[in-house]
């Protein structure tokens, strides 16, 4: 194997731990990974270079572009069966169960569905699939009629007071 003298740690190592740098001659680069992984991480955490990455990111256009790019990118069959994959994973699964059950995320979904316009977008998506959605209700009903017994219960045990308070408005109204 082919070594190589790192510019900045001195080190003797393989050119394998180089990246590779088409503009000089040799085609890798002076400093070797490691010190250039250091370098990168030290520089982005200055200040000045901070707000700089900040303003850039925050800048209409790029965003605009970041945007279209990834709406390319994601919609790519290889990419989308590997999202897909990864959210499927069970601790992925669990950890998204986590981040909704917590009290501050709840009580924003909460929020955030009183909005009039989430609400009437919500009513439009489900008028516009009304059929589907229907469709995978019944099929998940069949999968598993004992699981959703089970949830139902459950709701109810922890909701009792809630629907008992509902009930019983109900019957005053009426
Ligand atoms: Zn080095």
């Amino acid at each position: 194997m082919k070594k190589k003298k790192c510019f900045n740690c001195k080190k003797l190592l393989d050119v394998s731990l180089f990246y590779k740098n088409k503009s000089r001659s040799i085609g890798i680069g002076a400093w070797c990974k490691e010190c250039t992984r250091e370098y990168n991480r030290s520089y982005c955490k200055k200040p000045e270079v901070k707000a700089k990455i900040q303003e850039y990111n925050q800048r209409s256009d790029v965003k605009k572009h970041r945007r279209r790019y990834m709406k390319i990118y994601r919609n790519r069959p290889e990419v989308k069966k590997r999202f897909k994959e990864y959210y499927n994973k069970p601790r992925m699964k669990l950890k998204r169960k986590e981040y909704r059950n917590r009290p501050e995320v709840k009580a924003k979904r909460k929020e955030y569905l009183k909005r009039p316009e989430v609400k009437a977008r919500k009513k439009e998506i489900y008028q516009k699939n009304k059929k589907n959605i229907k469709k995978v209700i019944r099929a998940h009903k069949k999968r598993d009629p004992e699981k959703i017994k089970e949830a139902k219960r459950k709701y109810y045990q922890n909701h009792k007071f809630e629907s008992l308070q509902r009930i019983r408005e109900w019957e005053r109204k009426n």
